[in-house]
């Protein structure tokens, strides 16, 4: 199948209000430049040299989403044009974007991530330290923190991935309640997504099935 024939395999089993990230990471420009001429705006890279290459390449219309975890010292390289930074798990991280946004004169959007797995390699904020992160968030003026993100585990189980992205809908119900700028639940990858979407995801983050398996 084509790239253009993926993305419409995925998108017709999308409901209107979510947003689909094509996960490009690992992948020529050739095959970003096929899903773009298909329509395809949004794409998800997970290092920033990586992403940064593109994007001086590529058109300046797309929109460049950090889904990978993000090293506070490489926050200046993508600070000029990111869309929105998934991976935000830190208060460090936090102060860090704010100041580059600042540098940029931008208002960065963020997602906090949060830890749902049932693994020791993801990272994330425990759900108990999401609002109080939010919280703080407030008072940075070059950040914004629009939603939170979260991957389950590796595994077949489906109950197990659902209970997991429960959790995140709980929490995002939570967020949503006290703060007004949250509308943003990224939750879903190739194998999980139709899960993610059972369980109110509005933002799913798709490689494989779109551009092939990575190496
Ligand atoms: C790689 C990656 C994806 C996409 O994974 P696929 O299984 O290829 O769809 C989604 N989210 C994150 C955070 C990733 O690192």
């Amino acid at each position: 199948m084509s790239i253009a024939a993926n993305l419409n395999a995925i998108k017709s089993k999308l409901p209107a209000a979510v947003e689909l990230i094509a996960v490009s990471k690992t992948k020529p420009n050739n095959l970003i430049e096929e899903a773009y001429a298909a329509g395809q705006r949004h794409f998800g890279e997970n290092k920033i040299q990586e992403m940064t290459t593109k994007w001086e390449a590529l058109p300046k219309d797309i929109e460049w989403h950090m889904i990978g975890h993000v090293q506070t010292n490489k926050v200046k390289y993508m600070a000029p044009f990111v869309s929105l930074i998934h991976g935000v798990d830190r208060e460090k991280l936090l102060l860090e974007i704010n100041k580059q946004g600042q540098k940029h004169n931008r208002v960065i959007k963020c997602l906090l991530q949060v830890y749902i797995a049932d693994e020791t390699t993801k990272f994330g904020l425990l759900p108990e330290e999401v609002l109080p992160l939010l919280e703080k968030s407030l008072a940075l003026k070059n950040i914004r923190v629009v939603g939170l993100m979260g991957m389950a585990s590796f595994t077949d189980n489906e109950e197990q991935i659902t209970a997991e992205f429960k959790i995140l809908k709980e929490l995002f119900h939570s967020a949503k309640a006290q703060f007004d700028q949250i509308k943003i639940l990224s939750m879903g990858m190739s194998n999980d997504y139709e899960l993610a979407l059972a369980q109110e995801s509005n933002m799913i983050r798709v490689g494989s099935k779109i551009f092939g398996s990575r190496n």
